[in-house]
């Protein structure tokens, strides 16, 4: 079966065709500036050169024909007709408490997405679009949604409700939802196939480092915490975003520099994280590694921080499941960064596990870190939440 998997933001378009009997990605790409000036499509068919094109999108719909313009070409293609197309899976962020699981999109469901929105006024409001552009260039495809949400969605009361009056939530239901579900789901099944266990034999932490940066608790199979909230912007310390904070700083950062509330979620979003704390070095962790080991302390005291955050989580998590069988790193920095890894590592010893410094250096591989007789495994298992999300849509449209 052949499923394309799209990831739309709200100026952007991301898409794989994968043929899933094989699990072989065919095609992939990236739709950029849509709607705005120079907009451009990169395709990368499989075992062939990424090509770019500057070619003027008006909007989503566009960028839909486009992409199967390029899957359709006789150069770069990578199938004869839009027939080859059995199914398309959508990322959609934010499911609210309705979504436990993804789901075939029908006209019910599109409203329900849309009831969401006010959760995720960033995110929600894309995908609808890009499910729309679909529906327009596809009709007559069937359609799966996947939500960032759902596999949080078993997440007892005690873990998900603030501690604010109950009305908020009755009202507004303002509570944590947890987003990367997709990713914590992928990574902590796949841990447990490596190891040779049921999932739901074993307590796994998943720590899903990118940009964006959560971690989760996965009791025999099941989320039942993790660290983002009610939006992306709660728990450790990421790329941009600030993670756990005092509340109050808000206003009291507003009053100080006379800006609105908005505006400090804003500058809490987009230029926070590492790159507030390291004095504006870098949002990227090569760019902070490579300042750490020229000795640069605002870069090391940014690393150590991230570490302790990340740390502390771990700790945490272990208490809340009784105990933990696996620590699983994921996503760019979990797969890929070493210096991280170490310096959260040091902490991880107090519960009887270890990183192999040799093994630490590999990069994007499955690999078990801790050595034999530790407690606590402690490995890398790489993401790949399109694999994940067109996994669903077949399971759900064949
Ligand atoms: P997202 O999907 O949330 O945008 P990613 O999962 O791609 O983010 O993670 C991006 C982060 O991963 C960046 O901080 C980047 O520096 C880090 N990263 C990616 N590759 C490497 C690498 N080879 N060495 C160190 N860090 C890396």
């Amino acid at each position: 079966m052949n499923v394309l998997v799209i990831n739309c933001g709200s100026s952007s378009l991301k898409y794989q065709l994968i043929e899933t009997d094989s699990e072989t990605v065919l095609a992939k790409g990236l739709c950029e500036r849509i709607g705005i000036d120079g907009s451009a499509i990169t395709h990368t068919p499989k075992g062939g050169d990424k090509v770019t094109t500057t070619v003027p999108m008006k909007d989503h719909t566009d960028a839909v024909k486009l992409v199967i313009e390029k899957l359709t070409d006789t150069n770069v293609g990578v199938i004869k007709s839009l027939d080859e197309i059995d199914a398309v899976g959508h990322r959609v962020v934010h499911g609210g408490e309705k979504f436990a699981s993804s789901v075939v999109i029908n006209d019910e469901v599109m409203a329900a997405i849309a009831e969401c929105n006010d959760l995720a006024p960033l995110h929600n409001p894309a995908n609808i679009i890009g499910i729309n552009a679909c529906k327009e260039v596809m009709p007559g495809v069937p359609m799966v949604a996947v939500f960032d949400t759902a596999f949080h969605q078993t997440m007892p009361d005690k873990a998900y409700m603030y501690g604010i009056p109950y009305e908020y939530y009755e009202k507004y239901k303002v509570r944590r939802y947890g987003f990367h579900g997709t990713s914590h789901d992928f990574v902590s099944k796949r841990a447990a196939e490596i190891l040779g266990k049921k999932r739901e034999e074993l307590n796994i932490i998943v720590c899903h480092l990118g940009n964006g940066a959560s971690i989760s608790a996965v009791k025999k199979g099941q989320s039942v915490d993790t660290s983002m909230g009610l939006t992306p912007l709660e728990g450790l310390i990421m790329g941009t975003r600030s993670g756990d904070i005092d509340p109050a700083i808000v206003s009291f950062i507003a009053d100080k520099e006379g800006i609105t509330a908005d505006e400090v979620v804003n500058i809490l979003n987009k230029k926070s994280g590492v790159l507030g704390l390291s004095g504006g070095i870098s949002s990227d962790f090569r760019d902070l590694g490579d300042a750490a080991e020229s000795g640069n302390e605002m870069a090391k005291n940014t690393l150590e921080a991230y570490a302790y955050r990340v740390a502390k989580y771990i700790g945490a998590y272990m208490i809340a499941m009784g105990g933990v069988d696996v620590i699983v790193f994921t996503a760019g920095i979990g797969e890929n960064n070493a210096i991280v890894r170490a310096l959260v590592g040091k902490y991880l010893t107090c519960l009887g596990t270890s990183i192999d410094p040799e093994k630490n250096k590999l990069r994007g591989e499955e690999v078990i870190l801790s050595a034999e007789n530790d407690k606590v495994v402690t490995m890398v298992v790489p993401t790949d939440e399109e694999l994940a999300i067109a996994r669903e849509t077949v399971r759900l449209t064949k």
